[in-house]
């Protein structure tokens, strides 16, 4: 399933091909496989803010994966149950997954930054019988937990004597280390995962066994023919989302590269640099909006005594200015790279081999077929806008939303599966995403990106995070409004906002430009760190009516 060495991207992508065995369990791949052959080969890292970190092996892994797996089919969980993971980076969350990918089950991995109500929605649409979580998701979880009846077990992580739960040492003491693993295909479900909820209600998405196969090649073409020697992987984004979970841990894991976790917190650009100087990190993902915030550190390059190899980054649009501020600021070329819950890893840049612009994604993945196509499944040639959509089949796709056949559905016209973006290839196969289908502004008769507008405002000093959304309009349509984040040591005023006003307007087409710039302390951001574009529309709609 890995990339062949070439020397040119299009070599590498006529000559890859899927080699998807008919027996896989992502469990066994990333523990068992590793230590059979090497159990001392360390499979996690932990930072630990007073310099007490600590390493675990793959063997251990093993073992107490297997452990965990007697313990919970001893307290009733069975193939296909959902096991929900409501934890931070660390190895018990490494533990709980792959003791339920073993047991056939499902995992369903949660954010500890949900409030009690995000929670509760995804627990009971889900039927999650068991949670593993620590004392901080119990205290979320009490508040909804007689409203969830098929939840049985609660399993807690580092209290052993709390009523009400199982001690999550105890079962894994309790234990043998030794478990069959559950005899699973590439196409048996796995893992459910929620989208972020970007743009309305999340959806569970259901992947098989086979999604970790599907993002290796993503991950060595965004991290340069991942593993080299001494390659080691974080990212500062929750496992529990789509992109921590299999844009980092999963695959680093699969490949036998340590992977590096750190303790839960808001993030922290000074601590992030910390983290990677201190624990070595060779290949970061680090998605938009955390990229935009570490540049509020002044030359990291002199501060902090950095290994970086790779710097892969998806989830939001890059947008030139971050990525020409990395090259400077860093010395690396950021290699973005784009998928979606439902269809992870299937654009990227590879700088080595000269697939990079500022502007673009990046290019298909070798293995997967992705191309613009109109709303009814017609491929547009280069230079037209349509949807991004990815061909079925395809083995990060998938199985389909829990429980939700008819959305699942209304997600396909013939085998493409369209990712609701709008974006526009050129004739060299680049992508660039323009925005989300909700998200594109309908100004005077021209249909607006965010994206652009985004990062034409990031290139002004005073700005640290921007989101152009539409603002109702009776005369327009919509007219575009910004939403600016200032960087530290500038302050909001009327001169202010007709100075950015301008920038935009003389650096793109005059259609373009925000009529109304607003300033704000905080950009509504979803768990997984993305701008919450909906919220603000929402707010210029209040703001013009006045309510
Ligand atoms: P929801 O579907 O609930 O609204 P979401 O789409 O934000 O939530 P995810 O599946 O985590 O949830 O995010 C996938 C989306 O993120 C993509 O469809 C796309 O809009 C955006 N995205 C991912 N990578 C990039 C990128 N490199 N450039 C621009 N947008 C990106
Ligand atoms: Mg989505």
């Amino acid at each position: 399933m890995k990339l062949p060495f070439r020397d040119t991207y299009d070599d590498l992508f006529r000559d890859f091909s899927w080699d998807i065995p008919d027996k896989f369990n992502i469990g066994k791949a990333v523990s068992d496989d590793w230590a059979q052959r090497e159990p001392e080969r360390i499979c996690l890292q932990h930072f630990d803010p007073e310099g007490k970190h600590l390493s675990f092996s793959y063997g251990e892994l093993s073992e107490q994966s297997a452990s965990l797996a007697n313990g919970l089919r001893a307290i009733g969980v069975h193939p296909g149950d959902r096991v929900a993971l409501l934890l931070p980076q660390g190895f018990e969350t490494v533990i709980a997954h792959v003791a339920t990918y073993k047991m056939g089950a499902i995992a369903l991995p949660l954010a500890l930054l949900f409030g009690a109500e995000a929670l509760e929605y995804r627990l009971r649409i889900a039927g999650a019988k068991v949670i593993v979580t620590n004392a901080f998701g119990l205290s979320r979880l009490e508040e909804v937990r007689e409203r969830l009846p098929a939840l049985e077990h609660v399993v807690l992580v580092g209290d052993d004597d709390k009523a009400g739960t199982i001690a999550f040492e105890h079962l894994v003491k309790a234990h043998p280390a030794v478990f069959e693993v559950a005899d699973t295909g590439p196409h048996d479900p796995a893992l459910m995962i929620f989208t972020s909820g970007t743009t309305g209600p999340p959806k569970g998405a259901l992947h098989g066994h086979r999604v970790l196969i599907g993002h290796i090649p993503g991950m060595q073409m965004a991290h340069e023919f991942l593993p080299q020697p001494g390659d080691r992987v974080w990212t500062p984004a929750d496992w529990a989302w789509a992109g921590g979970l299999l844009n980092a841990l999963l695959p680093g894991l699969l490949l036998g590269v340590p992977v590096v976790s750190s303790p839960a917190q808001k993030f922290d650009p000074h601590m992030a640099f910390r983290i990677m100087a201190e624990m070595k990190v060779r290949n970061a993902f680090i998605p938009p909006t955390a990229m935009r915030l570490l540049k509020v550190v002044e030359r990291p390059r002199e501060s902090y005594d950095l290994a970086l190899r790779t710097i892969g980054s998806a989830g939001e649009s890059l947008g030139r200015k971050t990525y020409e501020w990395a090259q400077t600021a860093l010395g690396l070329t950021v290699n973005e790279f784009y998928g979606q819950t439902e269809c992870n890893f299937v654009l990227s840049s590879m700088t080595t081999l000269g697939v990079s612009k500022a502007g673009p994604i990046g290019k298909a993945v070798p293995g997967h077929r992705v191309a613009i196509v109109s709303a009814d499944g017609e491929v547009l040639p280069p230079g037209e806008t349509g949807q991004v959509a990815v061909a079925r089949p395809d083995p990060v796709m998938f199985l389909g939303y829990w429980q939700d056949d008819k959305a699942t559905e209304a997600k396909f016209v013939g085998d493409w599966m369209l990712t609701g973006d709008q974006g526009r290839m050129d004739e060299g196969g680049y992508i660039e995403f323009l925005g989300r289908d909700d998200d594109v502004i309908t100004s005077s008769g021209y249909r607006i990106g965010p994206a652009e507008i985004e990062d034409c405002l990031l290139g002004h000093p005073a700005v640290q995070l921007a989101a152009a959304v539409g603002k109702p309009d009776p005369v327009r349509t919509e007219i575009v409004k910004a939403y600016v984040v200032l960087a530290p040591g500038h302050v909001p005023s009327d001169g202010l906002a007709a100075e950015l006003r301008n920038w935009v307007k003389t650096r793109l087409s005059m259609h373009e430009y925000p009529r109304e710039i607003a300033f704000i302390d905080d950009m509504p951001l979803t768990t997984s760190g993305k701008v919450i574009r909906r919220e603000l529309r929402q707010r210029s709609v209040l703001e013009a009516t006045g309510s």
